[in-house]
């Protein structure tokens, strides 16, 4: 049965009957928040903008359609059979985009993970994608909050509390060069 419009045609009114909440960027980041995951969206300071940024992972999702950005051996990846060429070129450049992208991201310490639209439809997938999400690990938040801070205290010396909020680093100071002979 051969179509009446071409592909990329068919994709948006496709995407227009589905409703803006069914794209698969939408069922990604749904799925994603209610697996209790949170992340910025479309953080423009990074290469290629990805779709989804995990800052303390240092973790970029990109949510891909299949047709777009040639999705290796999908069967919506299809090619027009009109305007071959003109296709094949931008078909191209975009996925040497992509791959320019992830680079720079990699090269810059990220992980990039790639999601493909046609996945987005299985939710077995979608919970592997939390795990994989959760798998990377959040950088410098292990460490409790300055442990070393309250030793000090073991001084019966006592700051002067005239200071609304002394600092830490003012009570370490004073209690090293203070005199350390009993009474
Ligand atoms: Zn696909």
């Amino acid at each position: 049965m051969t179509d009446i419009v071409d592909p990329v045609t068919r994709s948006r009114m496709m995407a227009a009957i589905r409703g803006k909440d069914t794209k698969p960027e939408m069922v990604v980041r749904r799925y994603l928040h209610s697996a209790g995951l949170r992340y910025v969206l479309h953080d423009c300071t990074l290469p290629g903008k990805p779709d989804l940024v995990f800052p303390g992972r240092r973790l970029a999702v990109f949510v891909h359609g299949c047709f777009w950005h040639r999705h290796p051996g999908c069967r919506y990846a299809t090619t027009p059979a009109t305007r071959r060429e003109f296709w094949e070129k931008k078909f191209a450049a975009n996925v040497g985009r992509d791959r320019r992208t992830a680079d720079a991201l990699e090269a810059a310490g990220w992980t990039v993970i790639t999601v493909w639209e046609c996945e987005t439809r299985s939710s077995q997938f979608l919970e592997r994608l939390a795990q994989a999400v959760r798998h990377v690990p959040v950088a410098g938040r292990t460490r409790p909050k300055q442990p070393a801070a309250r030793q000090p205290r073991r001084r019966q010396y006592s700051p002067p509390s005239s200071a609304s909020n002394p600092g830490k680093a003012r009570i370490s100071l004073e209690a090293a060069s203070g005199p350390t002979s009993g009474k």
